[in-house]
This record gives C-alpha cells, structure tokens and sequence, in this order.
C-alpha cells in the first residue's frame, strides 16, 4: 500500500496549492480528485463565470461606441461559440493544473476518495495510508425544497446551457444570483431575479446595494424583492411557470438556484474519524486547520470561514508551511490574515469592497467619518448610459484609520486591490488626502474625497 506524508481530497484551488507547497518543502504528496482539475474556481465558478461577463459586456459596450461614432449595426450574439470557447479555455487550463501538479513531484489519484481511518484512505478501488489527510473538497450548490425542484438548474448547469432561453428567472440574493442576472441581461435573455428579502446583496454596504439596485433595474433585470417562490411547473409548450408567494406567475426557458453552497462531504467517509462538523454543515477545524482527529486537516470551502478562491490558496499555502517548512518562514508568511479581505461582485457595473460597511462599522461601536461621492465616469459622458459610480470611505473620527472602501463602477476590482493593500498597512484618510492622483481616473476619487 502506497504511503504519503500528505494525502489531499480534492485538486481545488486549495487542495492544489497545499499539494505543491508541500511537495515543494520535500513532502511526499498524492492528491485525490474525481473531478476535473482546479475545482469549483477553474471548471464552475470564477474564471468561466467571469468569462461569461466579458462576453455580456459587449451589448452595452456597442451601444456606448456610437456616442464615439462608431456605428456597428448587424451585431449578432452566438452563445454556442461564447459556451464552446469557454469550455476549451477551461480544458486548457485543466491541462496546465496537471502539469503543475506533474512538475511539482505531486501523485494524482484520479476517483472518489474516502476516508477509512484517520491516515487510511479509499481512491476508486485502491487504498492509501498517510500521515496527514487533507480535506479540500469544496462546496456545492445548495437548492432548497419545493415542489418543481426537480426542473431547476444551479451555477453548475448555467455553464453547458444547450441554448440561451428568451427568459430566466434566478432565485437568490449573493454573489452568484447578481453576477448571472448581470450576465444575462447582458446577453439579451429577458431576466427576472427573486429575492426573499427586501434589498439584495446583504452584508455590503447599504448604499452599495441601494445603487446597484437602481443600477440593475435601469440596465433591464426585472428586481422581484421579497418573494419568493412557491412551486414550479412544466408548461406544454417546455417553458416553466416559476409560481412566486406575491400571486405573479413568471413563464421563463430556465430557472436557476443561487441559493447559497455547502460542503461537498458525501460519502467522504467522515463517520470513520472523529472530525466534527459545525452548524453550517462545515468541518470544524481550530487555528492550526486541524479537525478533531489529530492526522485530518480542512480547509476552503469544506471549512467555510470565507468562501473565496484567494482564502482557499492563502489556507493551503499556510498549512504547508507550517506543517513542512515551518522553520524557513518568517511569521506573517505562516498565518492567513483574515482581516480585510477585499471581494468584488462582477455584477454590471462592479462591486467591490474591502473592510466594514458603514452599518457594520455602526454596529461594532466605532465612531466614524464617512466620505462619499457618486458621479457620471468620463467614458460614459458621450453616451446616453446614466451609469454612475459610487465611492465611499468609512473612517475611524479617533484614528483617522480607514475602516472601509467601498465602490460600485467598471473595474471596481481592479482599484480596490490597492486600496486593500493600503488598508492592511493600516493607511489613515490624511495618507489617502496626501497621495497624489492619476488623472482623469475613477481611482482618483479615492484620494479627493473630503
Ligand atoms: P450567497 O451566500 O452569497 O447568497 C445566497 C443567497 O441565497 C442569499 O441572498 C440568501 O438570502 C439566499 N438564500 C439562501 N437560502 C435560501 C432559500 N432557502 N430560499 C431563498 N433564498 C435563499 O451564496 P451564492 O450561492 O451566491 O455564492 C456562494 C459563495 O460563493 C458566496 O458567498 C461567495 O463567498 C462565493 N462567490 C464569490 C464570488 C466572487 O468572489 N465574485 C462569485 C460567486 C460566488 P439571505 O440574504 O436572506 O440569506
């Protein structure tokens, strides 16, 4: 039987980077995956969702172009070649995981992996002991009950439609509901989003939904706030009825779940350690990411402290370390830091954020400047979009610390990057006030408002 000093379950974004990490420091290595290479990040999620964006982008981008003189009548839109470049993309990218992981020195085990004691594990029909099991597994997406479920799609089908349907309806208020109404709305599907509550997107800053609120309607999604839905049925004619709890029936091609996501633990073989699990489902794991059996650790999505691609790679790059090469590191390369961590919604136009919003600022008893401006970008002012960006700063009174940064507007990503990075070296707003511009930006913004 094959021995290892780490066995990883799950060639995600975490697994991979654990595995090559500590392959790197001399560990022996095999990962198991069932799955294509580079989990949900690579295959479903990140890159061929914002691939997705770019593609809806253009409508809007060909309208813009004739307030710049551009005329180009007969644009014409193809969601096969769009769906079929996307996925030869993503195989490209799958070939580049194999080789980095080939190069690495790390083993790939290719079937379902279960655990079958606390250093014994199950690929396919084959069976390895460790010293160490590593759970990277990931999520799932999770659609709750109701009658109709059965005819509803989640992220992990959006991908591989077989056509564009003339009109969806997504359920779900996160990330993945607003960035895919963003998508097909751009794409000309005729998109309603559902919502339970009475204002999407929560836990960002009020302001930052309110905007995109008003954005997304203006730009065409049809916003059903505070509803939910109640059943779902195949019509004759293979449209489906999205019954809502408000009375309204929608008659739309397709109907997706954004519903949140869950650890993906089936037949893991967890029942065969001690690893517990937390009220969400997770894999309870302590400040090392070690479960309660001693030989298992977790991290990503399975542990769900924050369910993003650079929190996954930051864990696995971590653990390696420490368990491999802890004396070659100094010691903020041996933690992950957890305090603000940026995020971007690839809604259009962008969201991004880094650090409190004003109500959480609020809430945790912090005193606090708040600096904000909202305006028309210059590449929109020969066009007839109303599109405006927001920024906004959230200020310690006592410190002059800034506690936040928000933005709403194109590449919204792009620019709250550096500002996370001025944020974790604890930059003041007199440290914004006296950095000098890039002009005309939207990014100078940030260092004019007063
Ligand atoms: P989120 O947790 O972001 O959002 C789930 C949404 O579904 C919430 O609006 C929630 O409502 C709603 N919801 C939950 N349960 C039900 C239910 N039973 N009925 C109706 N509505 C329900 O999950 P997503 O699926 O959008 O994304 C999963 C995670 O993946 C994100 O949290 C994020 O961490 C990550 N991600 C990151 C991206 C990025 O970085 N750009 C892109 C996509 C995903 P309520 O608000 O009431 O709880």
């Amino acid at each position: 039987m094959n021995h290892y000093d780490l066995l990883v379950i799950g060639a995600g974004s975490g697994g991979v980077r654990a595995s090559r990490i500590a392959a790197g420091l001399g560990a022996r290595v095999a990962v198991a995956e069932e799955r294509a290479l580079g989990g949900t990040c690579v295959n479903l999620g990140c890159v061929p969702k914002k691939l997705f964006v770019y593609g809806s982008q253009f409508s809007e981008q060909f309208a813009h172009a004739a307030g710049y003189g551009w005329q180009l009548e007969g644009a014409s839109f193809d969601w096969a070649q769009l769906r079929d470049n996307k996925t030869r993309e993503i195989e490209r990218l799958n070939g580049v995981y194999d080789r980095l992981l080939t190069d690495a020195g790390v083993e790939l085990l290719r079937g379902h992996a279960r655990i079958l004691g606390p250093q014994e594990v199950e690929v396919g029909d084959k069976r390895y002991r460790a010293d160490k099991i590593l759970i990277a597994v990931g999520g799932w997406p999770f659609v709750p009950d109701f009658p109709g479920r059965e005819h509803v799609i989640s992220s992990n089908e959006v991908f591989y439609l077989d056509e564009l349907p003339r009109a969806m309806v997504i359920v779900g208020g996160g990330y993945i509901a607003c960035e895919f109404a963003s998508i097909f709305n751009g794409l000309g599907v005729q998109t309603h989003l559902l919502y339970r509550r009475d204002l999407f997107l929560r836990g960002f800053d009020k302001d930052v939904r309110e905007l995109m609120a008003q954005q997304m309607a203006a730009k065409g999604v049809h916003l059903h706030f505070n509803t939910d839905v109640e059943r779902v049925e195949r019509q004759a004619d293979a449209e489906l009825a999205v019954h809502t709890d408000t009375g309204e029936t929608l008659r739309v091609g397709q109907v997706m779940y954004a519903t949140g996501r869950k650890p993906l633990l089936d037949n893991l073989g967890l029942e065969n350690t001690r690893v517990e699990l937390n009220k969400q489902g997770a894999i309870e794991v302590d400040d090392d990411f070690r479960t309660a059996e001693p030989s298992i650790y977790a991290i990503g999505d399975a542990v769900g402290r924050k369910e993003l691609t650079p929190v996954a790679l930051a864990e696995g790059m971590v653990l390696a370390r420490r368990l491999y090469g802890a004396d070659q590191f100094r010691e903020g390369e041996l933690a992950v830091n957890y305090q603000n961590i940026p995020t971007a919604v690839f809604t259009q136009p962008n969201i991004a954020t880094v650090g409190l919003s004003e109500e959480e600022a609020g809430k945790e008893g912090w005193d606090v400047n708040v600096y904000k401006a909202q305006f028309t970008p210059l590449p929109l002012t020969l066009t007839d979009s109303d599109e405006k960006v927001m920024v906004k700063l959230i200020v310690d009174k006592a410190s002059d610390r800034v506690l936040g940064c928000h933005m709403v507007g194109q590449d919204a990503g792009e620019i709250i990057q550096g500002l996370a990075v001025a944020m974790t070296a604890g930059a003041t707003k007199a440290d914004f006030d006296r950095t000098i511009g890039i002009h005309p930006t939207v990014a100078e913004e940030f260092v004019t408002l007063r």
